[in-house]
């Protein structure tokens, strides 16, 4: 079974003119966008200024987006105001919701004019419509009888604006529509053995490296960490796998690593029902490293890059992994378990271990590793977690650029009296889960040297019902802008190489 649906393209090009009445005529949807003013319009007239006169009559829709069905010789139009200072998460948020008022139109070619008076404002616009759009028409997949009908949009135009990156706009949403593939596929079709393939399939058509580290591999590496999770999946099919793109030095500038429990039954200490639901979505660390890997190998081809994803299943066969028992991680660490459902720790633990051998300048991780996450910032922000602290600004303002917004967290050192053990270097977790993220955080940090920086990103954005920013589905592959911004905006790379 092939498990990535059949791309599709969204062609976006730009014009810096106002459009003619021609031009909006040749489009079947236009995306208007003006700002809130005060009292009068200052602001010139739009094109189809009738039309958006009328719709301002009409009172705003609970989404604060106006649609208008036009004519047969008209575009339909959706139109709204946006507040002065709106964010980049905010431009996003409305362009979604533009899409989503489109509800059973079906265009083919769209254009966006934003009649703001900065440039930066309006070019912030079409590049939200257009990233919305990205996201909007790739296709997750179903098995239902009767399928969606896909989404025809294939033209945008960007009007009143001039050096769009959509280059940049494109890879970073074949990042994240990868991303959220993945992670929306039930765990019957991505186990670890088809993500395993599906990797070394990624590899060939992008000519990347793959070295796949299987259990008996991992077994002489001495991962205890990592392989006392795959002890409860009878078909020992987990593995570490390790993507590679080369550049101009031996050297990693990062490696980007995920956390890929392809289900998370809880294992000996099993979830409740409600619990399970989404489980297949815990390998969403590992599908947004993959995402964010495929980005920046596209935009940064001479940049050397790696990848790690800890792939696996976290069931509850006879051999599982139960509460006291005393495993060594790859770097000499032992391990006093304490709960099963907390293996996401478990498996990146040897895998970030593995990817610091080869001494990368960065690591970032990915995850959805805790619920205390989720308790402390709601689904709508993702937390950070570094052993640099003046990368903190740095990680708050890339969040806040991209839209994928990010709170950083303190990771102090006197936070490990938590983990302290009577039997083993480090407990696992603490039963009482106050401050469980942060916890989390402290116990990765003992599988990175001190020396490498590191930055941890607990995915708690990475499912938010109905959508976030410009992403329409639940599942949000939060993380792929924001590496970009990180990387690519901040440099932050680049500083530490
Ligand atoms: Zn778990």
């Amino acid at each position: 079974m092939n498990l990535l649906p059949k791309s599709t393209r969204l062609i976006v090009r730009e014009y810096d003119s106002t459009p003619t009445v021609k031009q909006i005529r040749g489009v079947d949807h236009v995306f208007l966008f003006e700002p809130k003013l005060k009292s009068g319009r200052l602001l010139p007239k739009m094109p189809l200024q009738k039309q958006i006169d009328h719709m301002q009559a009409q009172a705003v829709s609970k989404s604060g987006v106006l649609s208008h069905s036009g004519d047969a010789r008209q575009p339909t139009i959706s139109y709204s105001h946006y507040a002065k200072g709106a964010s980049v998460f905010d431009m996003l948020t409305l362009a979604r919701k533009h899409y989503a008022a489109l509800k059973n139109l079906n265009p083919t070619r769209a254009l966006v004019l934003c009649n703001d008076k900065s440039e930066e404002v309006r070019k912030a616009f079409a590049e939200a419509v257009a990233a919305a759009g990205h996201a909007w028409i790739c296709p997750l997949t179903t098995f239902k009888k009767r399928r969606a009908r896909n989404r025809k949009l294939r033209y945008l135009d960007a009007y009143k604006v001039s050096d769009l990156d959509i280059a940049r706009l494109k890879a970073e949403a074949d990042g994240n529509n990868l991303a959220r593939v993945l992670a929306a596929l039930p765990p019957n079709k991505l186990t670890a053995a088809s993500y395993t393939a599906l990797c070394q399939q990624l590899a060939r058509s992008n000519n990347w490296e793959c070295e796949i580290f299987d259990q008996s591999r991992l077994q002489k590496a001495g991962a205890g960490a990592f392989l006392a999770v795959a002890r409860g999946n009878p078909h020992a099919n987990a593995a570490i796998v390790r993507l590679r793109h080369t550049g101009q030095q031996d050297r990693p500038q990062l490696a980007l690593v995920g956390k890929g429990v392809c289900f998370d039954t809880g294992g000996v200490n099993l979830k409740n029902a409600i619990g399970m639901q989404q489980m297949h979505e815990d390998m969403q660390g590992s599908s947004v490293a993959l995402g964010t890997f495929l980005t920046l190998t596209a935009l940064r081809p001479d940049d050397t890059l790696e990848c790690w994803l800890a792939l696996t299943e976290n069931r509850l066969d006879g051999e599982a992994y139960t509460p006291t028992e005393i495993v060594t991680a790859a770097n000499g660490t032992t391990i006093e378990v304490v709960h099963s459902d907390a293996e996401g720790r478990m498996a990146l633990a040897d895998t970030l271990h593995l990817a610091s051998l080869n001494k990368p300048a960065l690591i970032i991780d990915y995850a959805t590793l805790t619920g205390a996450c989720i308790y402390a910032l709601t689904t709508r922000y993702s937390g950070t977690f570094t052993n640099r602290d003046d990368l903190n600004t740095a990680l708050l303002a890339a969040g806040e650029d991209s839209g994928e917004r990010m709170w950083p967290f303190p990771v102090s050192q006197d936070f490990d009296d938590i983990l302290e053990s009577d039997y083993a270097d480090i407990k696992q977790c603490s039963l009482d889960g106050k401050g469980d993220h942060i916890a989390a955080a402290r116990f990765l940090s003992r599988f990175v040297p001190a020396k490498t920086p590191w930055i941890h990103v607990d995915l708690s954005s990475g499912h938010h019902k109905g959508g976030l920013a410009h992403v329409s589905s639940d599942v949000t592959g939060v993380g792929v802008r924001f590496t970009c911004n990180l990387v690519l905006d901040k440099k932050i790379g680049d500083q530490l190489g």
